[in-house]
């Protein structure tokens, strides 16, 4: 008995390492859903913070064996701590992630954990089940012309950023991903026991930055459990490694490559103060519904009625034709296809801009759906705005374009941003002195959670610890 088996692992292992895969499908549909990431979520511009993110990689990528992926590595533009894979060896991690980094190891098994649900193709299998239920769709009968005219981002829900690309692995896809994550680190020569402490971070910075947010961070699709933590401990015990100097060689360094990066919402894609929408580039605010839940992604800002029956998307349109003649080209390719006349179209006035409006009206599922359409010109640009809800939410959807207008000279100075800095703790300093110093803009707590301080640990004379510098945004415009 006990030689059968091992002549079948045996055979096993020679017919199932990474080689005998095949990863074209994986690649096709990872580069698909890469071309997304920049739409629907942004990625990051810092050349020099990329690079040392790719290099952290690629270290990883030397320690894959027969393995065909061309493993890329990004940083996403947001600040929800995130990382995830795509088919074929697409990295991510958000600025939210590399906020709390304090050591290259902690990185290091981030990436790894990623990695492998890429090499092992744990997400091709879930991939197929995106779909949001339960969100009101656009009827029938208009998909066929609003769609192909405008996009059609209005019939995706507004929500869908970063849940696009969340799979929720399996239990064992999980367990999986973490031992042979920290294993690929620290063959790499990086410390496995780090990704214990990254991932205690992340699960508190959750809760602390993003409560209610639960359903779209990193632990929907990588549970953190008391029970994930120690098992997470007893495979670090398990490893045998020898550490190497990383590539940031000290928190100096590391937090020189972090130093700049923005904190929290970044301004150059506009930033929500409570439902009001302002960008700073394109000169442009619009308030939405109050309590409707917001959106903004680099190609479309928007909001979605909380049960999901109305919702309004703005975006640019790829044209700078007047309002008029877009409104009426609309119009007559509607009535072409559907031999019926909008319910109403008109030019008018949005706070001195030149619009055209068309109001659809669909009974087929025996609730009357309306969709609004605007164009709007603004210097060289046209804007277009599409609303789309139950009858009871016109009033709501109109009066929302109603606050479209540029922005104040006020409300531009108000705009500002946070970057990460850091800096040396003085002798006998407390954090509360040592932010007042260095101005600070996080709190005790934030600061504690960046840092990875114990809850009212003494600070050390010449300990560098990151902080939170306020800068006032200025436009690129
Ligand atoms: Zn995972």
């Amino acid at each position: 008995m006990k030689k059968q088996v091992l002549f079948l692992l045996a055979f096993l292992l020679i017919l199932s390492p990474g080689f005998s895969q095949d990863y074209s499908y994986d690649k096709k549909i990872g580069a698909e859903n890469a071309r997304q990431v920049p739409l629907t979520m942004g990625i990051y511009n810092d050349s020099v913070l990329s690079a040392y993110v790719s290099s952290v990689g690629e270290r990883l990528v030397k320690q894959v064996e027969y393995v065909p992926l061309d493993f890329n590595f990004h940083i996403v533009d947001m600040q929800e701590p995130n990382a995830f894979a795509l088919p074929g060896g697409y990295i991510y991690v958000t600025r939210g992630v590399l906020s709390l980094v304090n050591d290259e190891s902690e990185l290091a098994c981030i990436m790894g954990h990623e990695m492998i649900h890429a090499i092992e193709r744990h997400s091709v299998k879930q991939m197929k089940k995106k779909i949001l239920p339960g969100l009101l769709q656009i009827p029938g009968a208009l998909v066929g012309i609003v769609n192909p005219s405008l996009g059609g981002l209005i019939s995706a829900p507004v929500q869908i950023g970063s849940a696009l690309f969340l799979s929720s692995y399996s239990r064992s896809q999980e367990k999986q991903a973490d031992r042979l994550g920290i294993d690929l680190a620290s063959k790499a020569g990086y410390d496995p026991s780090k990704l214990a402490i990254i991932l205690e971070n992340l699960s508190k910075d959750v809760e602390t930055l993003t409560g209610e947010e639960e359903k779209k961070s990193y632990f929907s699709s990588h549970p953190f459990t008391p029970k994930r933590v120690s098992y997470l401990d007893k495979e670090v015990d398990k490893l045998q490694w020898t550490p190497k100097v990383p590539i940031a060689k000290n928190k100096e360094e590391l937090f020189g490559y972090l130093k700049g990066m923005c904190f929290g919402d970044n301004p150059e894609q506009g930033v929500f103060k409570d439902n009001k929408f302002l960008h700073p580039d394109m000169d442009f605010t619009i308030t939405f519904p109050e309590k409707w839940q917001t959106q903004n992604i680099p190609v479309a800002v928007g909001a979605m009625q909380p049960k999901g029956d109305a919702r309004i998307v703005l975006q640019l349109s790829d044209t700078v034709a007047n309002p008029d003649s877009l409104g009426l080209d609309f119009v007559r390719k509607f009535k072409k296809k559907y031999k019926e006349s909008p319910k109403e179209n008109r030019h008018l006035e949005i706070n001195g801009y030149p619009a055209y409006m068309v109001m659809l009206s669909d009974n087929s599922s025996g609730k009357t759906v309306n969709m609004f359409l605007y164009w709007i010109k603004k210097s060289d640009v046209v804007f277009n705005i599409q609303g789309l809800g139950y009858s009871q939410y016109s009033d709501t959807i109109q009066n929302c374009v109603q606050t479209f207008r540029e922005l104040t000279e006020k409300e531009k100075e108000g705009i500002t941003s946070l970057k990460l800095d850091f800096a040396k703790v003085k002798a006998g300093e407390s954090l509360k002195a040592f932010s007042e110093r260095t101005g600070n803009k996080w709190n005790e707590e934030v600061t504690g959670l960046m840092n990875g301080l114990e809850k009212g640990a003494k600070l050390e004379e010449g300990q560098y610890l990151k902080i939170a510098v306020e800068v006032p945004y200025i436009s690129k415009k």
